[in-house]
């Protein structure tokens, strides 16, 4: 950083050592409104939630309205100020999960807990401290040099916890607002330990179902069996023919499109702590089993999968009943990865349990859903950016992590926009979101307004 710099972000580290109570007392606030979006009795509570942003942005500068969506609204906010510099588009959410069971919290989940340099309260980590730590991070600069480095969108929902049913139509619709060069989402967060992190990764997703049909009624096994094809065993035979007992995937081309992992990857994921006996013991997991050529953090998040989800089909009852089942069923799922295109992979899961499937039995396989996997390499600029404001702030590189799951929103910025996603999240791992107790250590609010705000800096000196 330049002396200028240096002091721009000297004057801001001041001004939010000096308003900590202050926006505590703020933050303590927000987390009061019981925004449940799940909940109808919560309605009202919504709408205070998402006015309370909207009053936040308007009154340090920037402009902002409550957006309808025909269910919980989102908030937008945005400042333009900028010209030439990048484009941010910041997401995260104000709706909060449900509370229950009630008797587990030590205190009333709306009547935040500030103890210990730690924030209990329903939403104080999942999501509303990430974005209130946004709103300090803005504050900072705006009232310390009455303007940003950059220009910022603010997309903030209301419907995460409730599956974003009004999400994709509301982006969809509000596309030409909301170009730029790079989303942030402030939903993850750290690794084991409290370490700093940066989610490079989340895997997509093929969801289909495959439905074998034999005869219109069971059969009685003593007078067809040896004559008619059983579609409960050629259903065994067809997922057989998807895997083989080594954990490879046997659907051919599944893989042609899957980004390799660089050398740096597989350094960075080697040097993240993972202790396998552990990840074994915390569920009663029996031997690991997976592509060979990968480790279980590689297989976890950089690698895509193959997966049945539920079978079913023929006599299930007590004792035995001697049918050839009419039909039988399953349900698979694939997790993707970079560069694999849902449409593609699910075609080629089609082709080959239609190519696979013995005959005497009509079989389908049909898509259900699919969702799209996220990359943001650990070189790319905006994640190098990010990992020198983390390190600058808390003293150690950042972990960079792939998650093994899927962030619906994450995954619709990138279908959407097209824009490189970056996932960076404050919360202490042992922040029971969802669950009784949820808690936000207040080192990493403030260092997480702390690294937003230089990330905002280093952003605007930043080729995409
Ligand atoms: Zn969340």
């Amino acid at each position: 950083m330049t002396d200028t710099q240096t002091d721009t972000m000297a004057a801001i580290d001041a001004w939010l050592e000096r308003t900590a109570d202050e926006r505590l007392a703020d933050y303590v606030e927000f987390l009061r409104i019981p925004s449940i979006g799940t909940l109808s009795e919560h309605r009202d509570d919504m709408r205070r939630a998402a006015d309370f942003l909207v009053e936040r942005l308007n009154g340090m500068g920037v402009s902002a309205e409550v957006s309808e969506t025909g269910g919980h609204p989102m908030v937008y906010g945005e400042w333009l100020g900028a010209p030439g510099a990048p484009t941010v588009v910041v997401y995260g959410h104000y709706d909060v999960q449900p509370v229950d069971p009630l008797d587990l919290w030590v205190r009333p989940p709306f009547e935040p807990r500030v103890e210990n340099g730690k924030v209990y309260a329903r939403g104080a980590a999942d999501d509303k401290g990430q974005v209130h730590l946004h709103l300090s991070a803005l504050r900072a600069w705006l009232e310390t040099h009455g303007r940003l480095p950059i220009n910022l969108k603010l997309v903030i929902e209301g419907e995460e916890e409730s599956g974003s049913e009004h999400f994709d139509p509301w982006l969809e619709a509000n596309a030409g607002r909301l170009g730029g060069d790079l989303v942030v989402v402030s939903d993850t967060g750290f690794y084991e330990g409290n370490k700093a992190a940066i989610t490079i990764g989340l895997r997509g997703l093929v969801y289909a179902q495959i439905d074998v049909y034999g005869s219109e009624v069971d059969l009685h096994s003593g007078s067809y069996g040896g004559n008619v094809q059983n579609p409960a065993n050629a259903l065994a035979h067809i997922i057989a023919a998807l895997k083989d007992n080594y954990g490879n995937i046997t659907v051919p081309g599944f893989y042609d499109e899957v980004r390799p992992l660089t050398e740096l990857d597989r350094a960075e994921l080697a040097r993240m702590p993972f202790d396998i006996a552990e990840f074994q013991s915390e569920h009663g997991l029996r031997d690991l089993v997976g592509e060979a050529d990968f480790n279980p953090l590689e297989r976890r998040g950089a690698r895509p999968t193959l997966d049945i989800n539920g079978i079913w089909g023929g006599f299930q009852g007590e004792g035995s009943k001697t049918i050839i089942p009419a039909h039988a069923h399953a349900k698979v799922s694939c997790r993707l990865v970079a560069d694999m295109d849902p449409t593609r992979t699910f075609e080629r899961l089609r082709e080959h349990v239609l190519a696979v499937a013995p005959a005497g039995v009509k079989v389908e396989c049909n898509l259900l859903n699919t969702g799209m996997w996220s990359l943001v390499p650990i070189d790319h600029p905006a994640t190098v950016a990010a990992a020198a404001c983390l390190e600058e702030v808390f003293g150690e590189p950042p972990y960079y992590l792939r998650e093994g799951g899927s962030i619906p929103a994450a995954a619709s910025f990138a279908r959407v926009l097209g824009l490189p996603v970056v996932l960076l999240g404050f919360t202490n791992p042992d922040d029971r979101a969802h669950a009784p107790n949820e808690v936000m250590y207040l080192a990493n609010y403030e260092g997480g307004a702390r690294t937003i705000a230089r990330y905002w800096q280093r952003l605007a000196e930043t080729k995409f």
